[in-house]
């Protein structure tokens, strides 16, 4: 067993959370200065630690060990979301460093391998996971070439420009080089919390399907059109979205969730009946089947509407990715590190938010780890989970690295 040292996971988060400082949380962008910083000290902790440590030319890092033998690669990202928590993605960056420290400096495991990964705005504010996809080979370059900042404006080219990182070449994954990639994550939801757990072993990553619902009726005077003979776009989308959330429990799978994220009226005036209306519907779950089923049940739904309705209603499906399952037999490592550690108080689950595991795992057997967040809050700058839930996640990651890597 490699031990960790609590101190230096909680001192090393503690650190970066002052790159970007917000509240109890931080607001670091991607690129942003205090990114930039935070990059420049990870990698000098990761060359501390004894690794090759580089940064590409998509603000990726990659700390490489100069251990013999097949590897574990492990990471995740540095930036956050816009005012937001100091764990999401920094969590799972030091407990791959200090996974890569604590077997270095144990003298049973020394001769094992981590390379450490950071993969570059994994929470989208220039494009969607160009880090992870560069490193896997899925990103063009002209895709950079038009990757601009949501808030800014700053084209990512500028950005990278800005700590001299725009030239360099990407770096790229050696599958043959790796036994499995790990990654370490806050929760993100209460799951783990409300049944008093403390690691979460993640089975799959959730599949996003989204669709445009449009319903086209006849705009007209607020006033003077009489309910018998107006064909109202909002009010046959609202009964649309009501009909789903009436049937849909009837049909989902456990963990099914779904969200209309996004209505529009048009054209949106307090006094006229809207002509057309538009939302942005979004399910997610990590079962195929259950994807097809509530697909197959949209369209009902809609046709149905349509056939009584005095509007026209269109279902269109914008994108449908594919959930992606993690390692079967790294799961069970994860398993036996949680149970040694913190007997019973495991559960599998599927991560119903999106991940850089998510790429990796088409390159290599992939596992994430969850640790629970307090009260499920994320994406907000009082994220928070406690410091002996840290420090056993950490341990948890690392002899589960160390199982997989002697077995
Ligand atoms: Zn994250």
């Amino acid at each position: 067993m490699a031990d960790i040292r609590p101190e230096r996971v909680l001192s090393d988060l503690r650190t970066l959370a002052t790159f970007g400082a917000y509240k109890s949380g931080v607001h670091r962008p991607t690129l942003s200065e205090p990114d930039i910083a935070a990059r420049e000290w990870f990698v000098g902790r990761l060359c501390a630690a004894g690794l090759d440590a580089s940064i590409d030319g998509i603000a990726n890092i990659l700390g490489k060990s100069a251990a013999p033998g097949r590897k574990v690669l492990a990471g995740s990202h540095l930036e956050s979301q816009n005012y937001a928590g100091w764990l999401d993605g920094p969590l799972g960056c030091v407990y791959a460093l200090e996974a890569a420290r604590a077997i270095s400096e144990d003298p049973v495991n020394r001769h094992l391998g981590i390379d450490v990964a950071v993969f570059c705005d994994e929470e989208g504010h220039f494009g969607s996971f160009l880090g992870s996809r560069s490193f896997i080979g899925l990103l063009e370059e002209s895709e950079i070439d038009s990757a601009v900042n949501r808030a800014t404006a700053m084209s990512m080219r500028e950005a990278l420009k800005v700590p001299g990182w725009c030239g360099r070449p990407r770096l790229r994954i050696d599958p043959a080089r790796y036994a499995a990639f790990f990654e370490a994550h806050i929760e993100q939801g209460d799951v783990l919390e409300s049944l008093g757990l403390k690691i979460g072993v993640v089975t799959a990553i959730v599949a996003i399907w989204q669709y445009r619902l449009t319903v086209e009726g006849e705009q007209n005077h607020a006033g003077t059109t009489s309910m018998a003979r107006r064909r109202d776009a909002g009010l046959e989308l609202v009964r649309l979205l009501g009909a789903i959330d009436a049937r849909f429990p009837e049909i989902c799978g456990p963990r099914t969730v779904w969200t209309t994220g996004s209505i529009d009226l048009n054209p949106g005036e307090k006094s006229i009946i809207p002509g057309k209306a538009e939302a942005l519907f979004q399910l997610r779950d990590a079962d195929p089947p259950v994807l097809d089923r509530l697909d197959g049940e949209l369209n009902a739904l809609v046709q149905r509407a349509n056939a009584k309705g005095r509007c026209r209603l269109a279902l269109e499906r914008i994108s449908a990715s594919t959930p992606a399952l993690m390692d079967e037999r790294l799961q069970a490592a994860l398993d036996r590190a949680a149970e040694a550690r913190a007997p019973g108080r495991r559960t599998r689950m599927p991560s119903g938010a999106g991940h850089d595991a998510q790429w990796l795992a088409r390159k290599l057997p992939a596992a994430m780890l969850f640790v629970p967040s307090i009260g499920g809050i994320s994406h907000h700058w009082s994220e928070n989970t406690s410091d002996e839930d840290i420090v056993l996640g950490a341990q948890v990651f690392t002899d589960a690295i160390v199982d997989v890597l002697k077995g």
